[in-house]
């Protein structure tokens, strides 16, 4: 399958691999639920994972993170595999940035403290600098007024915008989105796509599960989805939501489109 359908599509497919999934099988204990999954994720790329529930699209987010173990194949960030543990796998983390449907903010710091932690403690940037460059997403992000409150005194949609500074502010080499909207309120989802659709304009590397199929469409250079542990059909989003070729995906688009 190739996502090169068409000569008018994004240079993203261009750019060297920087995520790659080389036959990666995964079970939990009996569950098979990476049925040997081949992905490449290029620099520049916005790839949106789509499939129903349970077809293991988090477990494949958390497997690229090294948060899930594989039992077979390989994964690789930038040409060298994924560390096992120790100094390297907290570097790794650093380099890929997640956001997850519930934000994660550590209660008892301020938004400001929620997005230098990281930097500080991880890769050893001093406190001015550190506020700096936090201020600087903060504002991209559209929370910087807001820097000195707690998490709690914030809205979901603007947690999560502070969640992708957070993200940011290590400046990562890749950033993955599992649901990042699926616990909003609806008027706080267009806030948080925005940021995002934002982030994919400035060429961040970006893998995607969500359900918001719109903002596959406009912000997606390719379209994978999965079902029952394995990647069934990859393609365009154009080629892809107007022409599924598989059973399941055809099934799926009818239920939620
Ligand atoms: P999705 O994100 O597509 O909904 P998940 O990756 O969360 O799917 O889960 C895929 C399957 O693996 C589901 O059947 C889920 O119940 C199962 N699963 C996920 N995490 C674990 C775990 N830690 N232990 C056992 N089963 C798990
Ligand atoms: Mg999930």
């Amino acid at each position: 399958m190739t996502a090169e359908q068409t000569s008018s599509e994004p240079s993203a497919a261009t750019g060297e691999p920087l995520v790659v999934l080389d036959h990666v099988d995964k079970w939990f204990g009996d569950l098979h639920v990476l049925q040997d999954i081949d992905l490449t994720v290029h620099r520049g790329e916005v790839v949106v994972v789509i499939g129903p529930s349970g077809s293991g699209k988090s477990t494949l987010c958390r497997a690229i993170n090294r948060l899930e173990t594989i039992d077979k194949g390989e994964i690789s960030l930038d040409g060298q595999p994924l560390p096992a543990e120790g100094k390297a796998l907290a570097a790794l983390r650093a380099e890929v940035g997640m956001v997850f449907q519930s934000f994660n903010l550590f209660a008892h710091k301020t938004i400001l403290e929620n997005v230098t932690l990281g930097p500080i403690k991880v890769r050893g940037i001093k406190k001015a600098e550190a506020d700096k460059r936090a201020m600087e997403l903060l504002d991209r992000v559209g929370i910087a007024h807001q820097a000195k409150k707690y998490p709690a005194q914030l809205s979901g949609g603007q947690q999560q915008r502070v969640a992708i500074a957070r993200a940011l502010a290590m400046d990562p080499k890749v950033m993955l989105f599992d649901e990042p909207t699926s616990a909003l309120d609806p008027e706080m989802i267009k806030e948080v796509l925005d940021v995002m659709v934002d982030l994919a304009e400035r060429g961040m590397t970006m893998v995607v599960v969500t359900h918001e199929m719109g903002f596959a469409r406009t912000a997606a250079d390719r379209v994978v989805f999965m079902a029952d542990g394995a990647i069934v059909e990859e393609n365009t989003p154009e080629e892809f939501f107007t022409n599924p070729r598989s059973e399941r995906a055809q099934d799926f688009l009818s239920k939620i489109l």
